[in-house]
């Protein structure tokens, strides 16, 4: 299949699947908006061309959070895109604190490929933290937000400098703004 109709079969398939959802924001944004939001600041900011990644940061947060199996995805855009997007699925069994350290500690060994979604996933989610915060979360929490960031990006660092340089500046805008408004 030609690159740029498996890129639009993806996008229609994770806007399928994700179709029931929102962003926790109060703009309550279609949850789509931010996969494509990761796989556009990954073509654009990072200048990846490489159609398998753009693909899987479409999907990357199906099987984490639709009813999405990795074979599903194996089936329909193979097996480098399938084994991208399990990389960067979190265990739902663990606690919400376990799975947030669990970030942390497996981000050095990721691919790759695996590493620079991940930054451009935790871009989008930073920026939504400061521009449109999940209900109810009060600016420390959204700081501490921001600081696990870092704690993740330092793990996913060093394979593509321009998404490197773009969410060191955003952080410590990010950390800047927020602490202007406690
Ligand atoms: P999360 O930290 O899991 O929520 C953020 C995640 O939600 C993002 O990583 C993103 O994931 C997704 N998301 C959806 N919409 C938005 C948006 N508009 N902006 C940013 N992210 C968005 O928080 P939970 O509410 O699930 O809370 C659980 C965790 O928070 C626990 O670890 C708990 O310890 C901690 N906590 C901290 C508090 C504090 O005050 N410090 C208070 C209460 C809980 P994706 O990329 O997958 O879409
Ligand atoms: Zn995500």
């Amino acid at each position: 299949m030609e690159n740029h109709v498996k890129l639009l079969n993806a996008a229609a398939f994770a806007a399928k699947k994700h179709r029931d959802q929102r962003r926790k924001g109060n703009d309550s944004a279609p949850y789509i908006n931010h996969p494509l939001e990761v796989a556009k600041m990954l073509a654009s900011v990072g200048g990846v061309d490489d159609a398998d990644v753009l693909i899987a940061a479409i999907l990357h947060d199906t099987i984490e959070d639709t009813e999405t199996s990795e074979d599903e995805i194996r089936e329909l855009f193979g097996d480098r895109v399938a084994s991208i997007v399990v990389e960067v699925t979190d265990d739902k069994s663990l606690p919400k604190q376990a799975r947030k350290e669990k970030q942390v500690e497996h981000a050095p060994h990721l691919s790759s490929e695996a590493k620079q979604l991940k930054i451009s996933d935790k871009i989008s989610n930073i920026t939504d933290v400061l521009n449109n915060a999940p209900d109810g979360w009060s600016v420390e929490r959204r700081i501490e937000y921001v600081k696990w960031g870092e704690r993740v990006f330092a793990g996913l660092r060093g394979e593509n400098q321009k998404l490197d340089d773009y969410f060191l500046k955003l952080a410590e805008n990010a950390k800047k703004q927020l602490a202007e408004i406690v």
